[in-house]
């Protein structure tokens, strides 16, 4: 039998915190998986942190790979400072090099980043790799609009499913307990019609004719899906919600499976526009009765949103019940980054992007481009007053709407 190899790719904040256990996951589960994690770095040169542990004074101020600091001190200095990361998690600044032969792919990166990096890997992955996208945002392309893991998926043909919850990184990276949500719902291949193709007899490489019934199989917008989806080898432990759950599972990071997958990631790409604006109330000295204020409006928003425009498979119990909707709603507006930096921004009177760069030290906001993909999208179809609080968050990012104007935005909505 074969064991599952995973990659992981993105290693920031998040993408190094996901490695860890997934890296703990792989050497308790031998059945299941190959022990190595490789985990594809965008390179960059790093100087270990004067307070870092690593710091070596005899080696001066000279920067080095970020790949080779991870791999010879097992720690990610940069993204996920004084964390001891497993050693093995082999660092790979290619990420062609780090996804071959990986039948799991974990897409663990900042939302504006996976389009050259998804490119890359088409043509040069395993056929039937199935792939989890952990990212937070949505993909707007000319008023159109999809899920990052719907996108990955018919892009290099494979099936995506989605992680998300209320999981601020730091939090997990030092076993703090939590919740997560995966959602995944492959569409049912018949094993029947397999028919291995090339030279070799092993059938590490099974294609299947699509079967009427796959025709069927509708994704997650309503559409025929356009990604024909191959079969895992038989030699392979299934890649069901079993084995992702191993995978994922630890005691202080509790996983739930749902089949959802719109309704996950939706959840964690809108609560960062929500976030942006608790912290706006809260740096506006407004305190938590705004912030809770702003969050009920949110969740609306966020449910409408998903029944609009995802109706078709979208449970608003995804929303409300799991950990990737409200439960990330709450912990984004106490301590997200998105909170974080908005807050700052109102306390000091410059813009959040100022913040970004300033306080998270490379880290990435996903709520300042995802207000202004969302409202592109809800501008094309003229309903951007519909989302009154969405509207606000980039209205008063960019400069047409102050923060003092949120109560009368919210309240015109609250008549109509
Ligand atoms: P991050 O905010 O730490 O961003 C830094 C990462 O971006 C680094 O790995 C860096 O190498 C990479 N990067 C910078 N420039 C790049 C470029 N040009 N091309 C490719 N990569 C580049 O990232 P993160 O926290 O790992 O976030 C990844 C995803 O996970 C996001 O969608 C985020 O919303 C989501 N998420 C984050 C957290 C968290 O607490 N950090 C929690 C849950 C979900
Ligand atoms: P931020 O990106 O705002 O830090 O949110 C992290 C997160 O998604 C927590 O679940």
């Amino acid at each position: 039998t074969k064991k599952h190899k995973v990659t992981i790719i993105g290693s920031g904040n998040w993408g190094s915190t996901i490695a860890k256990i997934v890296a703990e996951n792989t050497k308790e589960h031998p059945e299941l998986f190959q022990e190595e994690v490789q985990m594809w770095v965008y390179e960059e040169d790093v100087m270990v942190p004067k307070d870092s542990k690593h710091y070596d004074s005899s080696k001066g101020e000279s920067p080095q790979k970020l790949t080779s600091i991870i791999n010879t001190y097992h720690e990610n200095v940069k993204y996920l400072p004084n964390i001891a990361l497993p050693k093995n998690i082999v660092a790979n600044p290619s990420v062609v090099d780090a996804a071959k032969g990986s039948s799991i792919l974990v897409f663990n990166l900042p939302h504006q980043f996976i389009g050259r990096i998804s490119k890359q890997l088409e043509g040069n992955i395993l056929p039937y790799a199935r792939g989890i996208s952990c990212i937070k945002g949505v993909n707007v392309t000319e008023s159109e609009i999809s899920l990052f893991s719907e996108w990955i998926g018919e892009g290099l043909g494979i099936y995506c499913g989605a992680l998300s919850g209320a999981n601020i990184a730091n939090e997990i990276a030092q076993e703090k307990w939590c919740e997560t949500t995966i959602a995944y719902d492959p569409p049912p291949i018949d094993s029947r019609v397999a028919t291995p193709t090339g030279p070799s007899p092993s059938a590490s490489r099974v294609n299947l004719t699509i079967t009427p019934a796959d025709e069927e199989h509708r994704d997650v917008l309503g559409r025929i899906s356009k990604t024909k989806l191959k079969a895992l080898p038989s030699e392979y432990p299934p890649l069901d919600h079993a084995t992702f759950k191993t995978l994922f599972y630890r005691p202080y990071f509790h996983v739930r499976m749902v089949s959802d997958v719109a309704g996950v990631s939706l959840g964690g790409a809108l609560k960062n526009i929500v976030a942006l604006a608790a912290g706006f109330v809260d740096g506006r000295g407004w305190g938590d009765n705004a912030k809770a204020a702003v969050m009920r409006v949110g969740l609306l928003e966020m449910v409408k949103f998903g029944k609009e425009f995802f109706g078709q498979t979208v449970h608003t119990g995804t929303f409300t019940e799991e950990s990737c909707g409200v439960a990330d709603l709450i912990t984004s507006c106490s301590g997200g980054r998105n909170f974080r930096c908005a807050k700052m921004a109102v306390e000091r009177g410059v813009s959040v992007d100022e913040v970004e760069a300033k306080e998270l030290n490379g880290q990435k906001l996903q709520g300042t481009s995802t207000a202004k993909e969302v409202n592109s999208f809800l501008k094309a179809r003229g309903l951007e007053a519909e989302y009154p609080l969405f509207t606000a968050v980039l209205d008063i990012l960019e400069g047409r709407n102050t923060v003092d104007d949120i109560p009368a935005l919210l309240a015109r909505a609250d008549d109509d």
